[in-house]
């Protein structure tokens, strides 16, 4: 194992002083599966006032230093190094409620979440790997440290973050584990929403399908607007899949930024409230989008998401379908360009392709090379897409309109010179506000 040289020398630091010091968790996991570790921690059997004791001329992190860790700023960023401890007691489910200094790097590995979380190495003493966590690792299986259902139960947190494990290491749960994973879900309740909002956030980018539909019971639990999408058949020639299992497919299909990914989990997720049949029995939902976008934003707040990712979702949550409706005009791709801006549109056109191809039915690739084509033609062509690009700015006509009344006028004309029906020159701008407000004016005077 290649320890980078600042990491190195504060376990340098610990043994030359006669404490065990090893780097653990992550770091060795990844490590081993090749990957380069974000970040390295320390475990060691100083006390954290001897690991201070041992780093005074680093700046040090004692905020965690109850709990027993110090962090220690490096040439690298700050390396945490914690006292070998034990927990017990999970009374709420999400704390462990006395934690104990141990001496022994077995005893600290046996509190910690997985196997394969659970390893530790010293370059003089070797691997402490007492779960078999390497084995795991290669046998590419997710296993809980001890018992899975006492091990949630403890922490109900585990069980998305062995979702997110599964996904991005590509592991299959052992069944036990699955089992406790699965029969439990319904803890994730309990859980500050922040944190299962980024727990979510690790796994989202890594999802596939399978992993989704395997633990559709803890996706669900953790964001329940999506439960009725569950086996929610769609009775529509376009649709193999029920709701959930198409929502799964899109997931897996769309590109792995954040929005896109959080807008595929829940594009359809007002699909189930807006279900309607035909005379011919033909499933529809029609308004499901707009209806998404909304409870997209209240599902995303309730997480705490930045505001940002929560307008953004409900953006393309709301819009998502229409960059095929549009396909073929100028005038509306220029137009959605205007209202979302270009980074939404592009994402949008990844959403919609991703849902096309997730419907277990040949793709329908045409409507959305044609829409590429042409917003890539009408980028090229450098559109006036906001209102700062317009030949006349707010001062320029506050003579003719203040208020919300001057935010209309500007709005229209950008509208038209978009529409391609205005040019884009003071005077011409200037003549066509004057016209505008005119006519305004015309039509709100009282009928003698
Ligand atoms: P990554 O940082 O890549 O998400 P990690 O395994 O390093 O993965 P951290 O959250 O940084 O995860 O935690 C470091 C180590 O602490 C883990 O490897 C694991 O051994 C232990 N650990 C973290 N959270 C828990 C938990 N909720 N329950 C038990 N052990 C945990
Ligand atoms: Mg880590």
């Amino acid at each position: 194992m290649v320890i980078p040289p600042e990491v190195l020398a504060l376990i340098q630091g610990l043994e030359g002083r006669g404490y065990q010091a090893w780097v653990v968790g992550g770091c060795v996991r990844d490590d081993f599966l090749g990957l380069t570790p974000h970040d390295w921690d320390i475990c060691t059997d100083a006390t954290p006032q001897e690991t201070a004791a041992c780093f005074s001329e680093y700046p040090l992190i004692l905020a965690g230093e109850k709990h027993g860790t110090v962090g220690v700023v490096t040439s690298g960023g700050p390396v945490e190094i914690t006292t070998f401890r034990r927990e017990g007691d999970y009374a709420d489910g999400r704390h462990p409620g006395w934690v104990q200094f141990t001496r022994t790097v077995e005893a600290d590995l046996a509190r910690r979440d997985f196997t394969i979380n659970a390893m530790a190495y010293s370059p003089s003493r070797g691997l402490a790997d007492p779960f078999g966590g390497r084995r795991d690792l290669e046998a590419g299986i997710l296993r809980t440290v001890g018992r899975p259902e006492d091990r949630f139960r403890e922490d109900g947190l585990r069980i998305l973050r062995g979702v997110r494990f599964a996904a991005r290491l590509s592991l299959q749960p052992e069944a036990e584990t699955l089992g406790a994973m699965t029969g439990l879900a319904s803890s994730l309740a309990n859980q500050a929403r922040e944190r299962v909002y980024s727990e979510l956030c690790g796994f989202l980018p890594w999802a596939k399908a399978g992993a989704l539909i395997t633990f559709a019971p803890v996706v669900t639990a953790a964001v329940p607007a999506l439960a009725p999408c569950l086996g929610f058949a769609q009775h529509n020639p376009h649709h193999i899949y029920d709701v959930y299992t198409h929502t799964a497919h899109v997931v897996d299909n769309a590109p792995p930024r954040l929005p896109v990914r959080w807008a595929a989990l829940l594009h359809d997720v007002a699909k189930p409230a807006c279900f309607t049949t035909d005379g011919q029995g033909v499933g529809h939902f029609w308004g499901h989008g707009k209806q998404g976008g909304e409870m997209a934003r209240r599902i995303l707040a309730e997480l705490r998401a930045p505001r940002i990712i929560q307008e953004q979702v409900a953006t393309l949550v709301a819009y998502h379908g229409l960059t095929r409706e549009l396909s073929g005009s100028d005038r509306g791709i220029a137009r959605l360009l205007r209202k979302l801006g270009e980074p939404a549109v592009w994402d949008l056109l990844a959403l919609d392709i991703a849902d096309d191809s997730g419907k277990g039915t040949p793709p329908d690739v045409a409507p959305f090379q044609q829409f590429r084509q042409r917003l890539t033609d009408i980028l090229a062509a450098e559109p006036c897409l906001d209102r700062r690009q317009l030949a006349v700015g707010g001062q320029e006509l506050m003579a003719l309109a203040q208020g919300p009344a001057l935010g209309r006028l500007l709005n229209r004309l950008l509208e038209e010179v978009g529409d391609g029906v205005l040019e884009n020159s003071k005077p011409a701008l200037l003549a066509r506000a004057a016209q505008l407000v005119e006519g305004e004016a015309e039509c709100t005077k009282p009928n003698k």
